[in-house]
């Protein structure tokens, strides 16, 4: 039996197994190869025989598609050994703050709740540092620190004695032979003494043999030495479970496929390359400690020191199921092992205090409905496609990167205090069809987590008036019903945002939450999002001030003045005079006819309502107007009057609340100055 499974086993490599399919945009295809996904990049190893070695790279932007399928010769188990690093710790450890940061009702953090840490009252909100003066939060330059690295025989047969180097940013620093012989997961530990130095430095150990070994990718580690370093909590039981398949990243080894995980959060961070960090966030994570236990939970508690702090700036538990618990262990699915856990960067971005950024989206409420459907007035967040609002294989947003450099050398435990960051004075600036100010606009502004204090004296800044809301601690409410914020564009169609007073609260990451059109926000998002309902002409336009563009536009230098445009279909003073009798009706599942008639003509021969054409618009979802705004479908001759739209062609953009889909004509007037768009809604399907 057992010889039949060999013979079959050999006759699935040497056919070439079903393997992964890799299609790039210029029409390649690679079958039977094996895929890493590390989001900016793919890595391909081409066969079996290259499994485990260096790997081709793709970068994402030339892969079309790609399938991870694999058989079980995947998981049929060389007879070699397989060196490791599993890990490279550092001693002393710095402290962190987890679990030592607690909110008030406020929503404001404070350090507090260890031996170390004094409580200094109300001056504990505003005096962060005088908190941790007894924490060890940094090394000093030449302060001698140990590095050990952990080495692990991760094959199925025993190692023979080999080499390491340590190297520091790539030079080499110390040497050895480690003359003992590896069984099948026993593991060696190495030491390094190194006097710290300030600044940006790597190390690196590697293991070198000639020895045949499963992979030889593992046999070097290099970590950032000014990362935040991170623990793995994990059970004996799991690791052995690990050991018995092959995973995506080519090893027998639980510790390889989750110190991987790791890298993919570096490379990311690096990729994270925005206006406010033209160079990548800067800041980094190495996998400081594996704690392999055969009692997780007291592992956990293990991690707390007697003077209250827990010396680690983050991690994961793998914490066991009720069925693991009573011995039962069963290995992750093939799927789950073959591919990227995506959710762990994202797990591992809340440990260094980055937030959820889909607590920002948000379906409506009765509240506030489109004038012609009812539809509750949605939103969704404006760059939804990054690894703290949905995990996948893409970057961190360019607010969390702003976060992340902000505070790179700074101790783990606060959470969201970059919603603190908001400029010193914000302006709404309303503009018509074509982009001119919008004067006399009235601007209300309701909130979403918050209710109104009916017994709230309301102030005023700049001509514009807020009211005071109820602060019982629930950051949770609908968006308000009463608006916040009352206010009236000048002449130059500009509204200042009143500073709304707050209990102002400093973080150790150097954060202020001072007034600030938001007030008392919170470090989860529940007020940050505000629905700003503008009205001229009897015609109220919907849009969603979302906090993240004030966070982004501090983090891009524009700590001082920040101004958000928000355009309006309304008309210039100049405009032709618009389209009348706009329709649009459906001609088959995927077409529909928008109809008009020319203006009216009330001024013979003046050239300012001199149709030169139409221009035909279409805006899908309920949305606030800036989240999904109208988008041009045609511009057409002044004598043509019905135009035929193919549903299908739009832009790619996510309509996640709903789908309607409405319709609107300008008028294009000489130097295509336009009139007004003019709506009509596409009924839905019966
Ligand atoms: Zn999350």
């Amino acid at each position: 039996m057992k010889r039949w499974t060999i013979v079959l086993t050999l006759i699935a490599i040497t056919l070439g197994a079903n393997a992964d399919t890799l299609e790039l945009t210029d029409g390649t295809v690679l079958r039977d190869c094996f895929i890493r996904d590390e989001g900016v990049r793919l890595l391909v190893w081409e066969n079996m025989q290259q499994v485990g070695g260096p790997a081709r790279e793709y970068p994402r932007s030339a892969v079309k598609s790609f399938k991870v399928e694999r058989d079980d010769s995947w998981d049929a188990r060389p007879n070699l050994p397989d060196l490791t690093v599993t890990f490279i710790e550092l001693n002393p450890k710095l402290a962190g703050l987890h679990g030592r940061v607690h909110y008030d009702q406020w929503g404001r953090p404070k350090i507090a709740g260890a031996p170390i840490l004094p409580d200094l009252g109300e001056e504990s909100y505003l005096k962060p540092e005088q908190l941790v003066r007894q924490l060890k939060l940094k090394y000093q330059p030449g302060e001698p620190v140990t590095l050990t690295a952990h080495v692990k025989n991760v094959g199925f047969a025993t190692a023979e004695p080999f080499e390491y180097v340590w190297l520091i940013d790539g030079k080499e620093v110390s040497r050895g032979r480690h003359r003992g012989r590896l069984g099948e997961m026993q593991e060696a530990t190495f030491t390094l003494r190194w006097n710290w130095q300030e600044g940006f430095h790597h190390v690196t150990f590697r293991v070198v043999t000639s020895q045949r070994e499963i992979a030889t990718i593992n046999n070097e580690v290099t970590d950032p030495l000014w990362g935040w370093g991170f623990f793995y909590i994990v059970n004996n039981k799991r690791l052995q479970v690990w050991h018995t398949f092959r995973s995506a990243y080519g090893t027998f080894c639980f510790e390889d496929y989750y110190r991987w995980h790791i890298h993919i959060m570096n490379l990311l961070f690096e990729h994270a390359i925005f206006p406010a960090s033209p160079e990548g966030i800067k800041a980094r994570v190495r996998l400081d400690r594996i704690i392999v236990t055969d009692d997780v939970d007291k592992a956990v508690q293990s991690l707390v020191a007697q003077d209250g702090i827990a010396y680690h700036q983050g991690g994961w538990i793998w914490r066991d199921s009720p069925e693991e618990k009573a011995g039962k262990w069963e290995p992750p699915t093939k799927e789950w092992r073959q591919n990227t856990e995506w959710s762990l960067p994202h797990e591992l971005g809340h440990q260094l205090g980055l937030t959820d950024w889909y607590a920002l989206d948000y379906a409506g409420h009765e509240h506030h409905k489109m004038p012609d459907n009812g539809d509750l007035v949605a939103h969704f967040m404006t760059h939804p496609v990054t690894m703290m609002h949905w995990h996948g294989p893409q970057v961190w947003s360019e607010a969390d990167a702003g976060y992340l450099n902000m505070t790179w050398d700074k101790p783990r435990g606060h959470f969201g205090d970059h919603y603190f960051a908001i400029p010193a004075e914000n302006f709404l600036r309303i503009v018509d069809v074509n982009g001119k100010p919008v004067a006399g606009a009235k601007v209300e502004i309701y909130q979403r987590g918050c209710v109104v204090d009916p017994s709230g004296q309301p102030g005023e800044e700049a001509g514009v008036k807020y009211y005071p809301v109820v602060e019982d601690g629930n950051f949770d409410y609908p968006v308000s019903k009463d608006p916040v914020i009352v206010g009236e564009t000048d002449a130059d169609g500009m509204l200042r945002l009143p500073n709304r007073p707050v209990k102002e609260v400093r973080t150790l990451n150097g954060f202020h939450r001072r007034p600030n059109p938001f007030g008392n926000i919170n470090v989860v998002g529940g007020r940050g999002l505000m629905l700003a309902k503008v009205t001229k002409y009897d015609r109220p336009c919907y849009y969603w001030l979302e906090i993240t563009d004030f966070i982004t536009a501090w983090f891009r230098g524009q700590k001082d003045r920040f101004v958000m445009t928000l355009k309006t279909p309304y008309r210039s003073v100049d405009s032709p005079l618009p389209p009348r009798n706009v329709k649009v009706e459906r001609i088959d599942e995927h077409h529909v006819k928008v109809t008009w008639e020319k203006p009216q003509t009330i001024r013979e021969t003046q050239y300012l309502d001199r149709a030169i054409g139409y221009r035909l618009y279409r805006r899908v979802s309920s949305d606030g107007l800036n989240d999904r705004p109208w988008f041009p479908v045609a511009t057409v001759g002044p004598d043509t009057f019905e135009w035929v739209v193919d549903l299908r062609q739009r832009p790619e953009d996510i309509y996640w609340f709903s789908q309607v889909n409405r319709f609107a004509v300008s008028t294009l007037g000489e130097l295509s100055v336009e009139s007004e768009l003019v709506e009509t809604l596409l009924p839905q399907k019966p």
